[in-house]
């Protein structure tokens, strides 16, 4: 009788560290619009999304991404908790820019009746109401694809000083192309392309979360500083916090 052959599952993880290194190397000097247009239209067409939260400074990885090939998919959660004018600049710049396929990925219903019935879990449990609101939803948003585009910028805080351009996270490639971005190129982007602001952004809200999470900065404050100020909290579990650079 004829051997029966063995169905096999491949669980290998879609990319390594060294695919980072990998991709560091080969990119470096590269400026971050010409990367993304090589790698959006080339190798990681249709298995790479954006994330974007629609923040003071998303429009200008969004711009990047948009000129590079506007259906590329990108993946917003509204937690359910954002500032009325995030979801209006959402509208904007999707308009704007002409992006063909963002998708909203919203909290699991029975998840937010189980664990924040009364929508204040936010004030007691950030931890616990980022997994709810952010993770578990962005999870599922990403789970189509084995690569995606994340727009933190290493000069934002402290924990955020080491980043590099590539990652992988849970077998999942994480590109940081704004990695070594600072606040004065991210404003000659918006000033060269006539970018829309953040409504927000003039009344001193430098890096916009959710509403009840979100606090003006004051002078000489890290950017992210008004994030859950008050709490030992400086991600939202989407990223994981990194070490500092040591000093020079
Ligand atoms: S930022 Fe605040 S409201 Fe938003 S998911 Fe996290 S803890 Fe909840």
């Amino acid at each position: 009788m004829a051997e029966r052959a063995l169905d096999r599952i491949d669980v290998r993880p879609a990319y390594t560290v060294e695919d980072a290194a990998a991709y560091e190397a080969r990119f470096a000097g590269v400026p971050a619009p010409e990367m993304l247009r090589t790698l959006l239209t080339g190798e990681l067409h249709g298995g790479i999304a954006a994330v974007s939260s629609f923040g003071t400074e998303s429009a200008v990885l969004l711009h990047m991404v948009a000129s590079a090939d506007p259906a590329t998919p990108v993946v917003f959660t509204d937690t359910l908790k954002m500032f009325p004018e995030t979801l209006s600049y959402r509208d904007t710049l999707v308009e704007r820019l002409g992006l063909l396929d963002v998708r909203v990925i919203q909290p699991d219903p029975a998840l937010l009746a189980a664990r924040d019935p009364d929508g204040i879990r936010h004030s007691y449990d950030p931890d616990g109401c980022c997994d709810l609101r952010k993770v578990e939803p962005l999870a599922r948003g990403l789970a189509p694809f084995e690569a995606w585009i994340s727009g933190r910028k290493g000069f934002q805080a402290g924990t955020r000083r080491a980043l590099p351009r590539f990652e992988v996270e849970n077998g999942r490639l994480k590109l940081n192309p704004l990695a070594d971005w600072n606040k004065a190129a991210l404003d000659g982007y918006f000033t060269a392309h006539d970018l829309p602001r953040h409504p927000l952004e003039a009344q001193g809200y430098l890096s916009i979360g959710c509403a009840p999470c979100t606090s003006k900065v004051k002078p000489g404050e890290d950017p992210r500083a008004g994030r859950w100020r008050g709490f030992d909290k400086v991600e939202c579990g989407i990223h994981r916090p990194m070490e500092a650079a040591p000093p020079p």
